[in-house]
Parts: structure tokens; sequence; C-alpha cells
């Protein structure tokens, strides 16, 4: 299951350098999502990662794509986690450093009943992990544990794994 996930996102990533900023050679999985067996493996790698997650939760804007997958493939709900201003309040925020800037990643404060749920965090790549960590810091602002979280690609000469808290972190292919 890792070795056809991994296999696709090796063969189908379009590589871009110096995008959306100089600097960051950008890793764009469209085409991997878009290709059935790609995207299915995926989902499948990632999903096992927790199997026992009550709550699947997906990172702004990629991850919602993996996050609303794996939640259909495990039976779970799904949240999305979303960009500073999109939801309408209260909401929980947490501000982090990216690759390229700064920003907040915002949950519901009200809503969903968070307390206790098992959740499993996905992202597409993991990269400096300042927006993994922040997400995961909602959920557990928010009385959720992370039991997990999952990545497709790790850029691992960014040491995103020092950010991480104390929940598993998987990745399907680390460059
Ligand atoms: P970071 O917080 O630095 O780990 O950045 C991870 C987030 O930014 C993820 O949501 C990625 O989609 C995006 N990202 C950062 N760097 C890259 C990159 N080189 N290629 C693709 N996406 C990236």
């Amino acid at each position: 299951r890792v070795a056809r996930a991994g296999e696709a996102v090796r063969r189908l990533t379009r590589w871009h350098d110096d995008f959306p900023t100089p600097g960051v050679r950008f890793a764009d999985l469209t085409p991997v999502f878009a290709d059935a067996e790609g995207f299915h493996a995926v989902i499948d790698c990632l999903g096992a990662c927790a199997p026992d997650a009550d709550l699947v939760a997906g990172v702004d804007a990629r991850g919602f794509l993996l996050g609303a997958g794996v939640a259909a493939s495990l039976g779970t709900g799904v949240v999305a986690v979303r960009k500073a201003g999109k939801l309408p309040p209260p909401v929980l925020s947490r501000e982090y450093t990216l690759e390229y800037g700064s920003a907040a990643l915002e949950i519901p404060a009200d809503g969903i009943d968070l307390k206790g749920r098992r959740v499993l965090l996905l992202d597409d790549v993991l990269a400096t992990g300042g927006t993994l960590a922040a997400a995961a810091g909602l959920f557990a602002a928010a009385g959720a544990e992370v039991v997990a979280a999952a990545v497709v690609l790790e850029l691992s000469a960014l040491g995103g794994r020092a950010h991480q808290g104390d929940y598993s972190l998987t990745s399907i292919v680390q460059l």
C-alpha cells in the first residue's frame, strides 16, 4: 500500500521552482490526486495511520481533499481547518509561520463537540512543520486528542519534525 502510494507520488508530483515566492520549490500534488489509483492508494495509506480515529481533520486547502477521502473510508466525520477569516465567529485561532510567510488557522469554537475526540490530522506537504503544529494546537485547545498526523510528502531538509507534538507523524514519501 505504501509502496503503491509512494510510487504514484514520486511519478506524478509537479515540481515548480520559485513558487509562490523565490527560493521555494513547490510540490504540486494535483496529478497524484487526479489519478484514480494514486489517490486511492494515498487515501488508504493515510487512513491506516489511525484506524481508531473518530474524527478526521484536513488543513486548508489541499488537506480538505485528503480529509474528506479518509473520513469517508474510515466512516468518520471531517473538519476543515480553515485559514483565518473564512469561518464565522466564535472560532479558535492559532498563528503560525510558513515556509513562505505567516498566517493563522481556525476551527469553530462551538457546534462540534471536540472534547475527548480522537483526531487524525492531515495535510498534503510537511515543510517547516508550523502548519501542522498550529492545527494540532487548535484541537488540543478544544480538548481533543490528536492521535496521529499524516502527510503525503515530507520535505525532510526543512526540519518539520522538530515541531511535532505528542502524536505519531507519518509521511508517505520523504524527500
Ligand atoms: P509548513 O508549515 O512549513 O510545514 O508548510 C506546510 C503547508 O504549506 C502545507 O499546507 C503545504 O501545502 C504548504 N507548503 C509549504 N511548502 C510547500 C512546498 N514546498 N510545496 C508544496 N506545499 C508547500
